[in-house]
């Protein structure tokens, strides 16, 4: 990082630039240790601050007891600890928990909660929208907005533990593993998605191994390059077709990243981790009658053999404008069976949240829906105009 983006993030004002308030929630470690720098202080309340924020889940520099009472009134001036705001929340009888989150600027992100036996993961957004339009995903169809900070991404993380009162409450941990495969390609939003990783990975903030924090990319092969010299988290790749021809039509990147190019950084990524027992894992969503044959089973199976991989097949969830259909159950086990008896490990997602809209996006576009309601019953002058909340 610079040292005038430093500046700009820790909110010190330059001559002839307003002063911005740095968004202590989504500075690393040592970002943080400048900011305290910079404002003439130790390194160590970077550390002291950092816990008060990741681990007790403090918002206000006032309760944060440990600084000098000085401190405690500077840092409002030049700094604040803003978290995304919910604006709505949907509990699934399943246990999954789906929050719409309104970012600055007014845009809206998901996030949800998947526990299961004693892991939770969490599935994190990284840009409002997304710009890879995706031929099978609702979030491709509402445009791409704007990169989220890595304040906006790993805001999310702290929303979910706060949505449990979980800060230093010992009810352990509400979430256990992140996977960046919410709204956006994380890969388009470089610096800020390796930002918030950092934080999930540093015990000053969330501590959770590498091992637990995967991204998930669709494929954009310079930026994945880049990955393998500053992270080691997990990688998951949508690849969603076993050729080109037909991944041109679902994942529109690809023509200008083609398979064998994105195979190829993926045994990169792999080869330069400490870790050599470690996988991708490749998402495959299956839709009827598109890319759910046996033969596409078979030409995966091919395709993939040189790669240290699972294979994580999904079957496509409808949602409203989607022209695409969910495989039958018979479909899914023959496709499953042709990779099993390949050599693969293949895992079935199944589906979580049936009860509260399952696909990526649905819940934004439904919030969306409902403010746009709410703004036309506001312009007639209805006073029972229906809110987001
Ligand atoms: S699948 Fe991922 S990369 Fe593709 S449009 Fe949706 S959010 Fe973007």
């Amino acid at each position: 990082m610079s040292e005038a983006a430093t500046v700009q993030q820790a909110g010190i004002r330059q001559a002839g630039t307003p002063a911005v308030k740095a968004n202590l929630l989504g500075l690393t470690r040592p970002q943080m240790e400048a900011f305290f720098l910079q404002l003439g202080e130790k390194k160590f309340r970077a550390q002291q601050v950092m816990k008060w924020i990741h681990h007790a889940g403090v918002t206000r520099f006032e309760d944060m007891t440990n600084l000098s009472r000085a401190l405690r009134e500077r840092l409002p001036e030049v700094a604040e600890i803003r978290p995304p705001e919910v604006v709505s929340q949907q509990d699934s009888g399943d246990g999954t928990r789906k929050w719409a989150v309104r970012v600055e600027g007014g845009g809206l992100v998901e996030t949800v909660l998947i526990p299961a036996g004693d892991r939770a993961t969490l599935c994190v957004s990284s840009q409002v929208g997304c710009s890879l339009d995706c031929s099978f995903c609702s979030t491709g169809k509402q445009g791409f907005q704007r990169d989220l900070t890595a304040a906006e991404i790993i805001g999310q993380v702290w929303l979910a533990i706060d949505s449990y009162d979980a800060f230093q409450s010992g009810k352990g941990r509400i979430v256990t593993n992140v996977v960046m495969m919410g709204m956006g390609e994380p890969l388009l939003n470089f610096d800020n998605v390796v930002s918030a990783m950092d934080l999930m990975l540093d015990d000053l903030a969330y501590g959770l191994s590498k091992r637990r924090v995967t991204l998930s990319t669709s494929g954009v092969v310079p930026a994945l390059d880049r990955l393998a010299g500053v992270s080691e988290v997990s990688l998951a790749v949508s690849l969603h077709a076993p050729n080109d021809a037909l991944r041109d039509q679902l994942v529109p990147i690809n023509r200008k990243y083609p398979i064998a190019e994105l195979l190829r950084s993926c045994r990169d990524y792999m080869a330069a981790q400490s870790d050599r027992n470690r996988v991708v894992t490749v998402e495959y969503t299956l839709i009827a009658g598109v890319n759910d044959q046996p033969e596409h089973a078979r030409e995966l199976a091919v395709l993939l053999r040189d790669l240290p991989c699972k294979i994580n097949l999904i079957p496509f969830n409808t949602f409203p404008q989607s022209e695409y259909e969910r495989p039958s159950g018979r479909a899914v086990s023959r496709f499953w069976q042709v990779l099993v008896d390949a050599g693969y490990i293949v895992t079935v997602r199944t589906t979580r949240g049936d009860d509260i809209d399952a696909a990526c996006g649905q819940l934004v576009g439904q919030v969306v829906d409902r403010t746009r309601r709410s703004e036309r019953y506001r312009a007639g002058g209805d006073t029972q105009a229906i809110e987001v909340m």
